[in-house]
């Protein structure tokens, strides 16, 4: 027999922001797609129409776009199993819950609870239904519905026994069914819950793995109670663990804002690429099984397996993400980095992006992120006067009065040179070191401090003279000359 063709669907809701979380949920679903050869779906699970957010699906296909993690069928493109929004299923969903109201599986419910209503089951599971319309009578509820009463729809639920499912990950997970509650399948507005819609919905749209988020391993009894009262075949589900945000006091909680960037658009905004932001989440929550840890998209495709998927909850780290970043920037053709970085340096001195062209070659190898340019060039346009002890060095062997010397003696040659190039101010650092006889880390220590009024820069004292251009080096020198003579 042929093996049933793979297929996985991305479903996220339009929340008008693509949290990292949902990201790596598309990203597996994508991956072990392409892995198996199958099949991509997108589908928006719009059913909460006040959650509805202005402009938040183009979020979703831009995100998708971005990453090109592309979908072979969705709304913005069709497919056999359409349509993919489910606000556009609406009709479907009745007829379904119809079916099980038929087979004894679900039951109208005429009760009245604003709590209860238009929600996706949440307020449910914290006041739990008391299964007041389980039992009506088959005239009660003619009755009711000739009276035009508004109804829900709830699942019936078995009140004993167990309840069990397999997950990939998570193995044989059981249920007590009482501790079940008939869940609303279809609500007054003839609206599915996301409860209901996504077991209606992937099933009939093929889909054979249910790849999501672990908070909804516990709702999964009811979804597998659900595909039985159908007869039909279960999909294989693989939840994944949740991603985590170190907290300042060592301990940890679910991945938020007060941890840093948490959506897709953020992270991009604070200057990181995307293939190092796929690469990193790749790996938030599966193992390769090797020591490698940098991957393209194809790559991931190529190793992705669900054995690799991991139960234990994953913990968001920034630092390893800057990491992943550096070298995604390193490895940019210098073309591109200079065209990338156009939107950062907008708030750099006119003179600094007269000059990107050689500066953006002491930034490629230096940042991690694109928005740290603003930060390590910003000695360009603010210089006040710092600290004195800065220019105290052990390793060169340099106190302020050596300093103060050195700079000195380099003020005139300054002063007179005419070629203010990068080759030249080598040149003329080299044949002073020399004339000295000292290392060159002591001469280039005073001129770098001294002009940036920083230990660390993007480069050495020619690179740092260059940038700032004759009459500012100068006057920046002759200003520490003036305060080291005090
Ligand atoms: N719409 C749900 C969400 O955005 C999707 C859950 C699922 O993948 O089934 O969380």
């Amino acid at each position: 027999m042929d093996k049933k063709q793979v297929r996985t669907r991305f479903a996220p809701s339009p929340t008008g922001y693509m949290h990292i979380g949902n990201l790596r949920t598309a990203l597996y679903a994508y991956l072990f797609a392409k892995h198996e050869k199958g099949k991509f779906v997108l589908r928006i699970e719009d059913t909460d129409q006040k959650r509805f957010v202005e402009g938040a699906t183009e979020v979703i296909y831009q995100t998708l776009k971005q990453t090109n993690m592309i979908h072979d069928e969705g709304p913005d493109i069709g497919g056999n199993y359409g349509p993919y929004v489910q606000s556009e299923r609406k009709p479907l969903y009745k007829d379904y819950a119809l079916q099980l109201v038929e087979n004894g599986n679900a039951y109208y419910c005429f009760c009245t609870n604003d709590k209860e209503e238009n929600t996706d089951g949440e307020a449910e599971q914290t006041f739990g239904y008391n299964r007041h319309c389980r039992n009506l009578s088959k005239e009660e509820i003619e009755k009711n519905l000739a009276a035009g009463k508004p109804y829900v729809i709830r699942q019936k639920m078995p009140l004993e026994g167990t309840t069990t499912f397999h997950d990939e990950v998570y193995g044989d997970v059981t249920v007590q069914n009482d501790s079940l509650d008939d869940q609303i399948l279809l609500k007054s507005d003839g609206m599915p819950t996301y409860n209901f819609a996504n077991v209606v919905d992937d099933h009939l749209m093929a889909i054979t793995h249910v790849i999501r988020g672990k908070e909804y391993i516990s709702s999964t009894p009811k979804y597998e109670l659900l595909y039985r009262a159908f007869g039909w075949e279960t999909p294989k589900t693989v939840h994944l663990s949740t991603i985590m945000g170190q907290n300042p006091d060592g301990t940890v909680s679910k991945l938020s804002k007060r941890h840093g960037a948490v959506s897709f658009a953020q992270l991009l905004e604070d200057g990181y690429l995307q293939e190092a932001i796929i690469n990193y989440i790749a790996l938030l929550g599966w193992s390769p099984r090797m020591e490698r840890e940098v991957f393209s998209l194809e790559e991931l495709v190529e190793l992705f397996d669900i054995e690799g998927v991991v139960k234990t909850n994953a913990i968001f780290d920034y630092k390893k993400l800057d990491w992943f970043n550096a070298i995604y920037i390193n490895e940019m053709s210098h073309e591109d980095f200079v065209a990338y970085s156009q939107k950062y340096i907008v708030n750099l001195p006119k003179y600094l992006q007269e000059k990107w062209e050689f500066a953006s070659t002491l930034a490629q190898t230096r940042i991690s992120k694109f928005n740290d340019i603003v930060s390590m060039f910003k000695f360009l346009d603010e210089y006040t006067d710092f600290d004195l002890t800065l220019f105290e060095n052990k390793k060169n062997k340099l106190d302020k009065a050596q300093s103060l010397e050195i700079l000195k003696d380099f003020a005139p040659i300054l002063q007179n040179t005419q070629d203010w190039s990068v080759e030249n101010l080598n040149t003329l650092i080299q044949d002073y070191t020399t004339l000295k006889e000292y290392k060159i880390g002591k001469t280039m220590w005073p001129l770098r401090i001294g002009v940036t009024g920083q230990t660390i820069t993007p480069g050495g004292g020619a690179e740092m003279l260059y940038l700032l251009g004759k009459a500012e080096s100068l006057k920046r020198i002759n200003r520490c000359i003036e305060r080291l003579a005090q």
